[in-house]
C-alpha cells in the first residue's frame, strides 16, 4: 500500500498530501499547544484533545463557510483528520481581543477582564525561533509579508470571525476574551483571495466560563466566572459535537 506523503509536522498537527491537487489532510495530534503567541489555553497534551479539536474546528469553520466567510475546511474525514484546501499561509498570527488578558494586561497595565472599547486586532510574525514577536502593519508591508490591501482584507475577515465566534460562544455561556487565526491565499485562475486556514479550537481561543459553578447543597455559586475547566470536552459538549466516548481523561483511551 502506498504511504501518503507527510508535508509538514508542527506542534499540534501533521499535514499530508491530499487526494486532489490543492488539497491537504490535517491530522490533529493530542500533543502540544499551538504556539508561543499570546493566546494560550489551560490544558496541554491531553488525551483525546486532537479528536475534540478536529470536531470543534469543523464546527466553527463550517459555520463560517455558511455565512460567507471563506475558510480552508472541506470536510472531516475521520476522528482525527480533515480535508482542507491548501493555502499559502501569510507568516502572521492574527489576534483579536475583546477583553484584556495576557500580555495586553501585563504590558499595558490594563486589568485582566476589562472589556475593551472595541475589538483590537494585533499581528505577530509567525516564527517560532523568534517566539512570534508582535509586529506593526508597517513591518508587514515593508518586509513584504503581506500588502496593505491584504491587511485590510485580513482585518475585515478577522472581525467577521470575531462576531461569529463571540456570538456562538455567548450562546453556550462562554466569553471569547481573545483568539488567534491564520490566514492564507488561494488562487482561482488569476484571482487571489484570502481564506481562514489552520484551526479554530480552544488551543487558540482564550475562553472564560460565564456559568458559575453552583453548589448543589444550598444553590449558591461556589465559583466566579473564570477560565473554563476541561475546556475541550466542556466546549464540545455544550456545542453538541462531543463524539461519544471521547473525553480527555488521563486514563489511556483507544482512539486513533
Ligand atoms: P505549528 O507548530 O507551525 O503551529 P501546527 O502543528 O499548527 O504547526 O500545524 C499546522 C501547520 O499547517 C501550520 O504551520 C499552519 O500554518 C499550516 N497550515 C494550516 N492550514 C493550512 C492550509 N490550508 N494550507 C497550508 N498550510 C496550512
Ligand atoms: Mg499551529
Amino acid at each position: 500500500m502506498a504511504r501518503r506523503k507527510k508535508v509538514y509536522e508542527g506542534k499540534t498537527k501533521i499535514l499530508y498530501d491530499g487526494p486532489e491537487p490543492g488539497t491537504l489532510i490535517q491530522y490533529f495530534k493530542d500533543e502540544g499547544i499551538s504556539s508561543e503567541a499570546p493566546v494560550t489555553s489551560e490544558a496541554k497534551g491531553t488525551e483525546g484533545k486532537g479528536v475534540l479539536n478536529n470536531r470543534l474546528s469543523e464546527f466553527f469553520m463550517t459555520g463560517l463557510n455558511s455565512i460567507g466567510v471563506p475558510t480552508h475546511f472541506i470536510k472531516r474525514l475521520n476522528m482525527r483528520e480533515q480535508l482542507v484546501r491548501m493555502a499559502e499561509i501569510l507568516p502572521l498570527e492574527v489576534v483579536v481581543r475583546n477583553f484584556a488578558a495576557g500580555e495586553l494586561s501585563t504590558k499595558l497595565g490594563i486589568p485582566e477582564g476589562t472589556a475593551l472599547p472595541r475589538p483590537i486586532v494585533e499581528y505577530y510574525y509567525k516564527d517560532d525561533r523568534l517566539s512570534s514577536p508582535m509586529v506593526a502593519e508597517e513591518h508587514i508591508v515593508a518586509f513584504g509579508w503581506a500588502s496593505q490591501q491584504d491587511l485590510d482584507d485580513v482585518v475585515a475577515l478577522a472581525l467577521r470571525v470575531n462576531d461569529f465566534l463571540s456570538g456562538v460562544m455567548m450562546g453556550v455561556g462562554v466569553r471569547l476574551a481573545d483568539f488567534r487565526i491564520e490566514v492564507g491565499r488561494v488562487w482561482e485562475g488569476d484571482y487571489m483571495r484570502l481564506i481562514i486556514a489552520d484551526e479554530i479550537s480552544p488551543d487558540n481561543c482564550r475562553l472564560w466560563d460565564m456559568r458559575p459553578v453552583i453548589d448543589r447543597g444550598d444553590g449558591q455559586p461556589v465559583a466566579e466566572p473564570g477560565p473554563m475547566a476541561d475546556v475541550y470536552t466542556e466546549l464540545a459538549r455544550r456545542l453538541g459535537v462531543l463524539p461519544t466516548n471521547v473525553t480527555h481523561s488521563p486514563k489511556p483511551t483507544l482512539i486513533n
